[in-house]
């Protein structure tokens, strides 16, 4: 190893606990004799040369904030071979050992091009979507779920007094995790997941048992990726609007529809996140001290493990089918 220099960036959404993961890397990667730079902005950032350095101070007050302190971004042109030259070019002028890519599978896509391209890279899986394969959970999903239960609390009140039926949209376009675990977590009387068909009639009639049980309130929670338009989020054609018209209809019931959207991706990360991304990113600096590459870090059984991304890419993360059954006997599925 010439170079004792490595590089941290985030891609794709953010998702909280990012922060505490650039801070372990950070003091990780001082501790085993790494001077440790940030990328802004993603691969837009790498693109453009956007290196920054670290110090103490700034590492001082981010563990527990929401969002990153390096940016995030999407960038087309990263994809294209001129884009990928440039950032690979922009990594040799700064003669970076190794790099560490916080973001979804479509971030790890990137690292993998730039692996075939000789550069040492390494995954930490940072998402609320919780859709990555061969990690059991990703950074940010925890705090999101969390948020989601907050604000059903929240509603329940409302609910309660007005006696209501409320349908909650949570955001998963393709999966299914966030809304799962919501609605089992804040005792959901539905769940409509985007991996399942969505049986309205049935919710309907759990619904309407619920009435006649004399339940005061319900809450029925819907991923977005369920039926609606996928590109009408936040709109009356979207899936929550659907749902909530349809039941309206068949039980003639107010009721109402919250889509809580973006709010879904912030907030001070929980505990669970905090540890997790403390742990794969400490993880990651060791795979890059080993000169091991291409490789993502995650967590299995609770253990911190390590997988070729090539491997993550192959899979798609499908919903653990403990968690359906789970959903379906507490009448939710
Ligand atoms: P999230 O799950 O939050 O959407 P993500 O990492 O999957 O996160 P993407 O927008 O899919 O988010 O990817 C982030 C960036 O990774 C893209 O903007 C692009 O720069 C890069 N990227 C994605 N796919 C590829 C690919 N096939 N080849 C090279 N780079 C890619």
């Amino acid at each position: 190893m010439n170079s004792r220099k490595i590089a941290v960036l985030t891609s794709g959404g953010d998702a909280p606990g990012m922060n505490a993961a650039i801070r372990a890397v950070y003091q990780c990667g001082q501790a085993m004799g790494f001077e440790v730079l940030g990328v802004e902005r993603g691969f837009h950032g790498l693109i453009k040369g956007s290196f920054v350095s670290f110090s103490p101070q700034t590492m001082d007050d981010i563990v527990h904030r929401g969002g990153t302190v390096l940016k995030s971004a999407r960038s087309e042109e990263f994809k294209t071979p001129d884009g990928l030259n440039k950032a690979w070019q922009k990594l040799k002028e700064a003669d970076i050992y190794g790099l560490i890519v916080i973001g979804g599978d479509g971030s790890f896509r990137g690292a993998q091009t730039l692996e075939e391209r000789g550069i040492l890279t390494v995954g930490i899986p940072g998402t609320i979507d919780n859709d990555i394969p061969c990690t059991d959970f990703s950074i940010g999903f925890d705090t999101a779920v969390n948020t989601i239960v907050n604000a059903v609390n929240q509603l329940r009140d409302t609910a309660l007094s007005h006696e209501r039926i409320y349908v909650v949209e949570v955001m998963g376009r393709h999966s299914g995790w966030m809304a799962l675990y919501s609605g089992i977590a804040c005792g959901a009387d539905a769940i409509l997941l985007p991996e399942l068909p969505a049986d309205l009639s049935l919710v309907c009639d759990r619904l309407r048992q619920s009435i006649l049980m004399k339940k005061t309130h319900s809450i029925v929670i819907v991923a977005e990726g369920v039926g609606g338009d996928p590109q009408a989020r936040n709109t009356e054609q979207s899936s929550a609007f659907q749902v909530a018209n349809f039941i309206g209809k068949e039980l003639n019931n107010e009721t109402r529809v919250t889509i809580l959207g973006h709010l879904q991706r912030g907030g001070n990360p929980t505990v669970a996140d905090r540890i997790l991304a403390s742990q794969l990113a400490s993880r990651a600096v060791e795979l890059i001290y080993e000169g091991q590459s291409g490789r993502m870090v995650g967590v299995q059984k609770g253990q911190v493990v390590d997988i070729p991304i090539s491997e993550v890419l192959k899979h798609k993360r499908t919903l653990d089918e403990r968690f359906i059954r789970l959903g379906e006997l507490l009448g939710a599925i």
